[in-house]
C-alpha cells in the first residue's frame, strides 16, 4: 500500500459516498473536490476514499491501477476481500474500494436508491477505516459526509482508535438533513456496530422512532467537528419545524456545530476557459455569452426571433426540496411574461418524473419552452452560460451551488430566501442590503406570487433598463465563489480541533 509522506501541512481524508465529476449525484460531489483541492492549494495533504461503482467516470481518472494487497474488512460475521484501486482525480489521490462480495455492492448502475443503501454504505465506511489502518495511515482529520459515510465516525471511536488508528480527528459534514438513512437498530450490527451501546437516545437512537437508528445522529455524537453547508441552513436546521427530527442533538451538540458556506470550483465553472461552450468568454466580453445563447436556441430549436428575449435557465434534480410545483408555475408565468425558459432536471421520484415527461411532450416543438429530463454535464454548462436569469424557487436548500454557478456565468439567480440561497442572493432592490452585495432576485413565501413577484422585477428590469442589468451580469460575474475563503474556515476548524487533541494528551 502506498503510504503516506510527511508534510508540514495536515493530512486530511475524505471519505465520502461522491466526488465530482467521476462520481456526482449533486451537490456532495463538488464539494468533495471542491474543498480538497482548495485544501491542497493550502499546502495540506489531501486524499479521498470512494467507493468503486461500476457507473463512474472512468475517463475523468487519472493514471488508475490496482494494488498487489486485498484488504479484508469484515461485515455481517465475516471477512470480505477489498482490491483497492489508486489514481488520480483532479490532481488528488484518491483511493477506489472495490468489495469482493457477493451482493456486488457498487456493481449496480447507479450510486444511490438501492434496497440496501445502508448495508451498501456500512460495509464501505468499514472497509474505508480498514484500508487507512492496514495502510499505516496517520491522518489529522478523518472528514466523513452525509449518511453513507457517517458510521465512520461511531466505527472510528468503537473499534479503529482501539486498533491503532487513533490519530485522527473526525469531521461530519451533513449535506442534507432530509437524508438520514434510519434502519432497523438491528442492520447496525452488521459493520460490527453494537447495537445495544449504540441504539440508545443520546448516542444512534432516531429521535421518532426508537426500534431504529439513525447515521446522521451518530455522525453528530460522535464527530469532533460537525458542519452543515450554510450558517442559515445551520440555523434552521436547530429548529423543531426544519431539522428533521434532529434540532434537539444538534442543540445539544451545538458547541461543535457550525454553518459554512460552500463554494464552487473556480477551475471547473469558468466562462473564460470552459471548453463546453460554442464560445468563452468573461465579464468584460458580454458578446460571448449572447453566441452562446444564440447556439442554445439553435441547439434546441427554440425561436431566434427577438434575440433580445430573455432566457431563464433552471438546473435541478426535480425533488419536492426544489419547489417542483413553483418550477412548473415560472415555466407557464416566463411564457405570460415574453421570456423562454430552459429546464435541465431529472427526478428520482417516479411521479414528478411522469408529470414534467408530461409537461416536456407538452411543449416538444415549442418555440420558447424546452425541457430536457436528464443528467447532463454539456448542456449544464451551456444552459449556465446561455441564460440571462436563472430560477431557483427551493422550499428548503442547505446550501445550493447552481445560484453560485449562474451568478459566475453571468446569469442572474432568482432565488427563494432560505437556506444557502439566503447567504448568497442578495435582493437587487432591498435597500437594508449594502449596493455593493445586491446581486439577484428574492422572495420569502413559497408560492406562486413570490415567484411572480419576483420574475417580473427581473422582466422589468432585463426589459427597461439593459445598462442596469448589463452591471449586474459584469458584477456577478466578478463575484468571488471559489473555495478559498470557506477552505479557510476549515482549516481552522481542523487546526484548532487537532491543536486541542494534543493539548489533551500532554496534560
Ligand atoms: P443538490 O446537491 O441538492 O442537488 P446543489 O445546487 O447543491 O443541489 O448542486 C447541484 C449540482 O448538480 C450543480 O452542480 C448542478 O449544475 C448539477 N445538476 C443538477 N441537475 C443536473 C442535471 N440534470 N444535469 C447536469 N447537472 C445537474
Amino acid at each position: 500500500l502506498i503510504s503516506s509522506p510527511t508534510r508540514p501541512g495536515l493530512h486530511i481524508i475524505h471519505i465520502a459516498a461522491e466526488m465530482a465529476p467521476v462520481a456526482k449525484v449533486g451537490g456532495l460531489g463538488d464539494v468533495v473536490s471542491g474543498l480538497s483541492k482548495s485544501l491542497q492549494k493550502r499546502g495540506h495533504f489531501v486524499e479521498v476514499v470512494l467507493p468503486k461503482y461500476d457507473c463512474m467516470q472512468y475517463d475523468r481518472i487519472r493514471d488508475l491501477r490496482a494494488l498487489d494487497v486485498m484488504v479484508e474488512s469484515y461485515f455481517a460475521g465475516r471477512l470480505f476481500k477489498n482490491k483497492i484501486w489508486v489514481g488520480t482525480v483532479e490532481g488528488l489521490p484518491v483511493y477506489l474500494i472495490e468489495p469482493h462480495h457477493p451482493e456486488n455492492f457498487f456493481w449496480r448502475g447507479q450510486f444511490y436508491g438501492e434496497h440496501d443503501d445502508f448495508k451498501r454504505f456500512s460495509f464501505f465506511s468499514r472497509a474505508a477505516l480498514e484500508l487507512l489502518l492496514q495502510a499505516g495511515k496517520k491522518p489529522d482529520i478523518i472528514h466523513c459526509h452525509d449518511w453513507q459515510t457517517a458510521f465512520v465516525a461511531p466505527l472510528y471511536w468503537d473499534l479503529y482508535a482501539p486498533k491503532g488508528l487513533n490519530s485522527a480527528r473526525i469531521c461530519f459534514t451533513c449535506h442534507n438533513f432530509e437524508y438520514q438513512g434510519t434502519a432497523p437498530a438491528s442492520e447496525l450490527a452488521s459493520c460490527g456496530l453494537d447495537v445495544h451501546q449504540l441504539n440508545r437516545p443520546d448516542r444512534m437512537q432516531d429521535n421518532s422512532a426508537h426500534d431504529r437508528v439513525n447515521p446522521v445522529k451518530g455522525g453528530i455524537v460522535f464527530s469532533n467537528i460537525v458542519t452543515t453547508v450554510s450558517p442559515t441552513y445551520a440555523q434552521e436546521v436547530r429548529t423543531a419545524e426544519g431539522g428533521r427530527g434532529l434540532h434537539s442533538t444538534l442543540n445539544s451538540h451545538s458547541k461543535k456545530f457550525i454553518g459554512i458556506l460552500n463554494g464552487i470550483d473556480t477551475d471547473a465553472w469558468n466562462p473564460a476557459t470552459d471548453t463546453f461552450l460554442k464560445v468563452q468568454y468573461t465579464a468584460n466580453d458580454l458578446q460571448g455569452k449572447a453566441e452562446n445563447k444564440e447556439a442554445m436556441r439553435r441547439l434546441l430549436q427554440l425561436s431566434s426571433a427577438d434575440i433580445k428575449k430573455p432566457l431563464v435557465g433552471c438546473i435541478t434534480r426535480l425533488v419536492p426540496q426544489k419547489g417542483v410545483h413553483l418550477i412548473r408555475h415560472a415555466i407557464y408565468r416566463t411564457l405570460e411574461l415574453g421570456g423562454q425558459f430552459i429546464l435541465l432536471g431529472s427526478s428520482p421520484v417516479p411521479h414528478i418524473q411522469r408529470e414534467f415527461e408530461g409537461i416536456a411532450n407538452h411543449f416538444q416543438n415549442h418555440d420558447h419552452i424546452r425541457l430536457i429530463l436528464k443528467y447532463d454535464e454539456f448542456l449544464s454548462h451551456s444552459i449556465y452560460a446561455a441564460s440571462d436569469m436563472f430560477i431557483i424557487p427551493s422550499i428548503f436548500e442547505p446550501c445550493g451551488l447552481t445560484q453560485m454557478i449562474a451568478m459566475r456565468f453571468g446569469s442572474i439567480p432568482i432565488a427563494r430566501k432560505t437556506g444557502g440561497l439566503n447567504d448568497s442572493v442578495f435582493d437587487i432592490d432591498d435597500d437594508t442590503i449594502p449596493l455593493e452585495f445586491r446581486n439577484g432576485f428574492t422572495f420569502l413565501t413559497p408560492d406562486e406570487q413570490g415567484v411572480n413577484n419576483a420574475l417580473e422585477r427581473a422582466f422589468n428590469l432585463y426589459k427597461n433598463n439593459p445598462d442596469i442589468w448589463k452591471q449586474f451580469v459584469q458584477k456577478d460575474m466578478n463575484i468571488d465563489f471559489s473555495w478559498d475563503s470557506s477552505a479557510a474556515h476549515y482549516e481552522e476548524l481542523y487546526s484548532k480541533s487537532v491543536a486541542r487533541a494534543r493539548a489533551a494528551i500532554q496534560t
